[in-house]
């Protein structure tokens, strides 16, 4: 067959049905948003809810393989779709990527290390996560966080009673605070027989918990670079991953590559790859779906990418001309028709002859399509 499906209609969805359209398949897209970005350029559109059985099994009737963007799908609904159809990442895989206890212990248990934790599912743990996690932390809630929202930075003990009440005492991890020196991201595609292979690794600067650039090739040592892969990778073959994927990791002040959190999907660090590489991340899921072989990953030229949130937006249409003016930029836009502030709307990757020129050009750029 030559249908794929897709479970999630937001940009990742989108990206990955433009490049699956590229090749030649048809793409449908499940999910209950009308409007949703994927959704409106599918070939198909099964607008319904994710535990709707009847949409699910009419989905697998149309598609050969079926894979997603979104790891807050339900388990159990790939689960079921597993019975009737191809599906990449299993049902299994996305289940331990679900909740964040469950995915610190899953690294810790490959013996990769994570930033020190603990689960606090009543008030009482909250006492017992005191001897073992360092201030200041942050209690983050342990299912459908994302964006850094549901989070909270505690500087006390009482900041953490406060916090898990504000969250609605629903379960959460309390983690220890890394003195970060850097953040990087490693994007790996791997294959239905276990080979992986990597994108090379990018450096990611957060602002309000939301990426907001970029940028490789990266300023970290090469061996910190090979830890990195090498630990995604354990990963990845850990869950029996088949598909593309993300693991961020921090760096630590101290040097050390610790793996803050798993992303079963392509990754918005992962973004610069649609210009700056021979194959694009999307490229790389919807080959492995197919069984077919994995695309060259290697870097054609420094590049950094730049988030566009709904704040750019203000009150009128960024200043799109100054920025496609600049010949060695390439803007995405996601079609979302509304801004809302911290909304992720689409990005641009600047590609230059040194990472530095593009940061410069990139910055400039950003601060022009706002100003007003
Ligand atoms: P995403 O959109 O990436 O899924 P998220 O809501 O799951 O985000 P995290 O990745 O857990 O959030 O945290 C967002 C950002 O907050 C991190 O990239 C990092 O900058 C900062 N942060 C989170 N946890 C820690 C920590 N333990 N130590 C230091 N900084 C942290
Ligand atoms: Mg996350
Ligand atoms: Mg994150």
């Amino acid at each position: 067959g030559s249908t794929l499906g897709m479970l999630g209609g937001g940009q990742l969805g989108r990206m990955f049905t433009s490049a699956a359209q590229i090749m030649g398949y048809k793409v449908v897209v499940l999910d209950p948003d009308p409007q949703s970005p994927a959704g409106v350029i599918a070939d198909q559109h099964i607008c319904a809810a994710y535990d709707d059985e009847k949409a699910l099994d009419d989905m697998a009737k149309l598609c050969a393989a079926i894979t997603t963007e979104f790891e807050n799908i339900p388990a159990q609904t790939l689960a079921f779709l597993e019975q009737k159809t191809i599906v990449h990442p299993s049902s299994k895989a996305l289940a331990s990527t679900q909740n964040r206890n469950v995915e610190k212990n899953f690294i810790a248990s490959l013996g990769i290390q994570t930033a020190p934790f603990f689960a606090i599912r009543q008030q009482q743990d909250i006492a017992e996560a005191e001897k073992v996690i360092g201030f200041p932390a942050i209690l983050k809630v342990a299912t459908f966080g994302y964006d850094g929202k549901g989070q909270i930075p505690c500087k006390t003990i009482e900041d953490v009673y406060a916090g898990f009440e504000a969250l609605g005492e629903k379960e959460c991890v309390l983690e220890q605070r890394i003195d970060l020196d850097k953040e990087i991201s490693v994007v790996l595609a791997r294959s239905q027989t276990g080979t992986i292979i990597n994108f090379p690794v990018a450096e990611n600067i957060h602002v309000n918990g939301i990426l907001h650039t970029t940028s490789v090739p990266t300023s970290v040592h090469a061996e910190q670079a090979q830890k990195a892969i090498q630990m995604a990778n354990d990963i990845a073959k850990g869950l029996g991953y088949v598909g593309t994927m993300a693991v961020e990791f921090f760096v630590s002040q101290s040097g050390e590559i610790i793996a803050n959190e798993i992303a079963p999907r392509p990754h918005n660090s992962g973004h610069y790859t649609l210009d700056a590489c021979h194959t694009s991340q999307f490229e790389q899921q919807v080959r492995m779906l197919c069984g077919l072989p994995a695309g060259d990953c290697d870097l054609i030229t420094p590049v950094v990418m730049v988030n566009l949130l709904g704040d750019v937006w203000g009150n009128s249409q960024p200043h799109w001309e100054t920025l496609l003016s600049e010949t060695n930029i390439k803007l995405h836009l996601y079609g979302k028709q509304e801004a809302r502030p911290g909304r992720k709307m689409g990005h641009f990757n600047v590609l230059a002859e040194t990472v530095d020129q593009a940061m410069q050009q990139a910055d400039t750029c950003f601060e022009n399509l706002k100003a007003d």
